[in-house]
């Protein structure tokens, strides 16, 4: 017997199953328009951007989302647990496909710093693993769960670590204006907002959200469009200060 703990089968060879016998019987999902490319010149050193992040998915309201944000040619970024990622596969293939970034937020929503260097690893490869298997792509970033690193802790992610600096605390109050004055409140040039898409409030808060930040001039990008221009490394954790023009 190996004591090497295993990553979590979530999927049963029945649920495989009925998921292939689904896939092949489904019409065609509509077209969803992808999100414009044209963010990616962007240049957030002279442009007000942000960059809003939804933590904890995929979920039952994140396509929604993604229907939402497709309309407004508006991409973003999701930090996701490997677990939600293996009940959501489609999901999470549709953020990859309509120009979203993704990162991991770990396999099943651990505080870093109570884990040892073997439970980090297997947290972010399990994770990593899972995204590789329902989109074909690796994440490039981490956001520790509960914000929660330290040094000690971070040199064990290979990975920059994204914080935040506008905290909506959409997940405490479920109350979509709410969400929408405190991201307004406290945005700036370069500010990144964390929601969390497996909340119907936090969803419903997007279309809002996004019409009144482009209103106040800010053009909405990507975390990697966001640091394009600063020095990005692994094991190294950023916000908005870090960002070479805001030095
Ligand atoms: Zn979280």
């Amino acid at each position: 017997m190996s004591a090497f703990p295993r990553r979590p089968h979530r999927l049963s060879a029945l649920a495989i199953g009925v998921a292939l016998l689904a896939g092949c019987a489904a019409q065609p999902a509509a077209q969803q328009t992808p999100v414009e490319p044209r963010a990616e010149t962007v240049d957030c050193a002279v442009t007000k951007c942000a960059a809003l992040t939804f933590d904890d998915g995929p979920g039952e309201f994140t396509d929604r989302l993604l229907d939402e944000l497709g309309e407004q040619q508006t991409p973003a970024t999701f930090f996701v647990l490997g677990k939600n990622v293996e009940k959501y596969p489609q999901t999470l293939k549709r953020m990859v496909d309509e120009g979203h970034q993704i990162g991991s937020h770990t396999y099943d929503h651990k505080d870093l710093t109570t884990l040892t260097a073997e439970g980090i690893e297997h947290e972010v490869q399990w994770t990593a693993d899972a995204i590789e298997e329902a989109a074909g792509v690796r994440p490039n970033i981490l956001r520790p769960p509960f914000g929660s690193h330290g040094a000690v802790y971070d040199r064990l992610i290979p990975y920059p670590l994204v914080l935040w600096d506008v905290d909506t605390l959409d997940w405490q109050h479920h109350d979509p204006k709410k969400t929408v004055k405190i991201a307004m409140e406290e945005v700036g040039a370069g500010s990144i907002i964390l929601l969390h898409d497996i909340h119907e409030s936090s969803v419903k808060a997007v279309p809002q959200l996004v019409s009144e930040l482009q209103q106040e001039g800010y053009t909405l990008v990507t975390v990697d469009q966001l640091f394009a221009g600063t020095e990005f490394k692994a094991s190294k954790a950023y916000d908005k200060r870090s960002m070479s023009h805001n030095k």
